[in-house]
């Protein structure tokens, strides 16, 4: 890696300049676009400011190291991945700290972010030496069936803000041990995260040109012209489930592979038979990880009628003495949303359930003049047609709604376009394998808020995308498939 001061400078560690082609450098025009620390709305760095002829000098990096990475030996990238997850860890307060001033959440939930997203890459530096084919006769017995599987080719992330550090990991590990170059473009609002991971997967010797990194204020822009160059083979997005149809249709100009890991409207269900000693702990999890801020965050808490009273007492007893506070300070659990605009978002959800006719049983407004802090809530009695049933809160409030019997259950957990996680709480063997064959979503949690694990498949279905991130599944987003038809008579 070259550091050349005049090009690019290093703040508090961190680089601030574009990553390509093995080189930190300004963007073309020399713009810089600024980074807010949420719980204060004060500026705390600036960064390199890509156009799209940044975004295509790092297209064409990544494409000229593509055939020499691909060559490279299985244990060479995993090797590298296994060196990076040691660097992370080694670095775990540092990085939560970062991770903290740019976003918000407590550092407490930023150490378990960093341990989370360092984990895709030990996870990965295992799958990448596991790569298979495999060879058998044809049914008819005339010819043999060989498969091997080859790097997709250069890939192109783009990322979100809430998880600033795992959701380019669980992407980045699965596609470097796979073979395929990289060119990632984290959310505007969290782009030194990701920086100071480029810094450490250099430092763990990865070849120049493998890994690029775009921060821009202009994602549309960057985007269209690296997916219209047909040296582009792979386009993985986590975001929203609007730009990910809006990003499908131009991917299509050049049939690009796709992942999409979408929004969410995440149904959690309280059985009749449900322990709440496990269920409201669990709810508080599944709600409150991230401040809410979360694709998997529990959206409609559906509870069964006889456990209502008690369950909803207890919620709101325990979200009212959450601490709400910046993430730095001591004992922290919840930080601000991330902007104005999510603080306006969540305040026309509440006030448009409360006029349909919600209650209120705490919390139910912003803390504060300054930052985007917001109570903790639990909202009972709105009804299905309220906004806060379709749409994602993506911040700390609890909508509580009661249902008489299981078949209701699941009905209304399943109305929503959204597919990506449920969570049920029952103590019921019977039940558990009802509900994960009734629930239409990729992943069930049972008994507990969490379904996040590196070596598990993360991903949705219907509009909460396709592909799966983590566990075996996650390096085939990666690898085509070549087969051979062998006659061998
Ligand atoms: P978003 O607005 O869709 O942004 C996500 C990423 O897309 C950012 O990097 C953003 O860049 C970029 N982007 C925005 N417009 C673009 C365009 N026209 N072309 C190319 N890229 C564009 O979503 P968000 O509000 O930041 O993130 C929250 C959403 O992500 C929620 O819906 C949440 O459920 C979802 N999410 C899903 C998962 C999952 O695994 N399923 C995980 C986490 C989050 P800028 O930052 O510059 O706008």
């Amino acid at each position: 890696m070259t550091m050349n001061a005049q090009e690019s400078r290093v703040v508090g560690g961190v680089p601030t300049g574009l990553l390509i082609g093995g080189e930190w450098r300004r963007a073309r025009s020399g713009n810089e676009l600024k980074v807010e620390d949420p719980a204060t709305g004060e500026v705390i760095a600036s960064v390199a400011d890509a156009g799209p002829d940044d975004a295509l000098d790092a297209l064409e990096a990544a494409t000229r190291a593509q055939a020499s990475w691909a060559a490279t030996a299985p244990r060479f990238r995993a090797e590298i991945l296994r060196s990076a997850y040691e660097k992370i860890m080694a670095q775990q307060e540092e990085l939560a700290l970062l991770m903290t001033l740019e976003m918000g959440k407590p550092v407490a939930e930023s150490k378990g972010e960093v341990a989370y997203a360092a984990e895709f890459f030990r996870w990965f530096s295992e799958e990448a030496v596991r790569i298979k084919g495999e060879y058998y006769r044809s049914p008819d017995g005339l010819t043999k069936v060989l498969t091997s599987r080859s790097p997709v080719g250069p890939s192109y992330m783009i990322t979100p803000w809430n998880f600033p550090l795992a959701m380019g990991t669980r992407k980045m590990g699965p596609a470097l041990a796979a073979g395929c170059t990289v060119i990632l473009k984290p959310a505007e609002q969290t782009p030194l995260c990701s920086l100071a991971l480029g810094s450490i997967l250099i430092d763990a010797g990865l070849p120049a040109g493998v890994l690029n990194i775009v921060t821009t204020s202009q994602p549309g822009e960057v985007t269209d012209r690296l997916i219209d160059d047909a040296r582009l083979r792979k386009l993985s997005f986590t975001g929203s489930t609007e730009v990910g149809k809006m990003l499908m249709r131009k991917a299509s100009t050049n049939l690009l592979r796709l992942s999409m890991e979408l929004g969410g409207n995440a149904p959690l269900i309280v059985f009749s038979d449900a322990d709440l000693d496990k269920a409201v702990p669990g709810a508080i999890f599944a709600k409150m990880r991230n401040g809410g801020e979360a694709c998997t965050s529990a959206n409609r808490i559906l509870v069964h009628k006889d456990l209502a009273g008690a369950f909803t007492e207890r919620l709101s007893d325990e979200l009212s003495k959450m601490k709400v506070a910046r993430g730095t300070v001591t004992g922290a659990q919840v930080g601000p949303l991330i902007d104005q605009d999510a603080l306006i978002k969540v305040t026309g959800l509440l006030e448009d359930a409360t006029a349909a006719g919600g209650k209120v049983l705490t919390g139910g407004s912003r803390i504060g003049e300054s930052g985007y802090f917001y109570a903790p809530t639990v909202i009972a009695g709105v009804p299905r047609s309220a906004r806060i049933f379709r749409e994602e809160i993506f911040g700390p409030v609890a909508p509580v709604y009661t249902f008489d019997d299981d078949d209701e259950a699941y009905s209304v957990a399943n109305d929503t376009n959204y597919g990506l996680v449920s969570y049920i709480f029952t103590e019921s063997f019977k039940r558990v394998h009802q509900a994960i064959d009734a629930l239409q979503s990729g992943m069930v949690g049972v008994n507990q808020g969490l379904v996040s694990n590196a070596a598990a498949p993360f991903g949705g279905v219907k509009h909460s995308g396709f592909g799966r991130e983590g566990g075996f599944e996650g390096i085939n987003e990666y690898l085509d498939v070549k087969y051979a038809a062998l006659n061998l008579s």
